[in-house]
């Protein structure tokens, strides 16, 4: 991943896509560069956490700004840790849904998370995107697959074309659970350590899109953890629940103004 600071917002971008998969944007945001303040500080572009609305429709606006992004082409999803995923054409929020799928050239999907993977997967043959929502509840729901298989059937991709991003998220030394919650996950991405259960979501993810068909050199993966990354990212568990979120925004065909000037 690479980074590009542009008035003040850090976003995280994977040059690689612009050669395997040309018209694909990825940005992920970090949490400087807002006008929210602590805990929310800054760049908090979540609701619902005890943050201003005020603030949270400056940040966004900023945030759109800076990557030309109108804010009538962006899709949000409620995320409600289930593995519900929406086919979509049009921008708006879609409650009930932790996904999207789409080949609607020019919308952007938006996924919020800190702690929880955003993951992205597009094939490039059929400009088919998705772009997911990924904690516990929803991996263990096999949210990754069934998207996927939704890819299959509607567009008839095919898997080991497509290549896949998978965002920042809490590693497997910071993220403990319950003895329960880890043995419903398979045991090359769980451990017990010093006295707790650590679960990798990021290679449960991994695990999931290679089972699906995707190759292995066509995941790319930030390898960010977000609790370990006070300065970079919100994290809901350091964080102790009181924090703001971060958006991964995926689009295909909508080469404005702005991704001419961050490539
Ligand atoms: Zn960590």
């Amino acid at each position: 991943m690479e980074w590009v600071t542009q008035n003040g917002i850090t976003i995280g971008r994977f040059p690689p896509l612009a050669v395997i998969a040309p018209g694909l944007e990825v940005f992920i945001t970090t949490r400087g560069g807002g006008v929210s303040p602590p805990p929310f500080a800054s760049l908090n572009l979540g609701g619902d956490l005890g943050d201003r609305t005020l603030n949270i429709r400056s940040n966004r606006a900023l945030l759109l700004a800076s990557l030309g992004i109108s804010s009538r082409s962006v899709a949000r999803t409620g995320q409600i840790h289930g593995s519900e995923i929406a086919l979509v054409t049009r921008a708006g929020c879609y409650p009930g849904f932790d996904g999207f799928v789409t080949t609607r050239k020019g919308l952007t999907l938006a996924i919020s998370t800190a702690d929880c993977y955003s993951v992205v997967v597009y094939s490039p043959p059929e400009r088919a995107l998705a772009a997911l929502h990924v904690g516990r509840r929803g991996a263990e729901r096999g949210i990754v697959g069934r998207a996927v298989d939704i890819m299959r059937a509607e567009h008839r991709i095919d898997p080991s074309y497509a290549i896949a991003v998978i965002g920042p998220g809490i590693c497997g030394a910071c993220y403990t659970v319950s003895r329960k919650d880890a043995l419903r996950f398979p045991k090359e991405v769980r451990r017990f350590e010093r006295g707790a259960w650590h679960l990798d979501l990021g290679a449960f993810i991994l695990r999931e899109l290679t089972h699906a068909g995707l190759r292995r050199r066509n995941v790319f993966s930030s390898g960010l953890c977000t609790a370990c990354n006070p300065a970079l990212f919100f994290s809901h568990r350091r964080d102790h629940g009181i924090t703001g979120r971060h958006w991964t925004l995926a689009t295909v065909g909508a080469a404005g103004p702005c991704s001419e000037r961050l490539r």
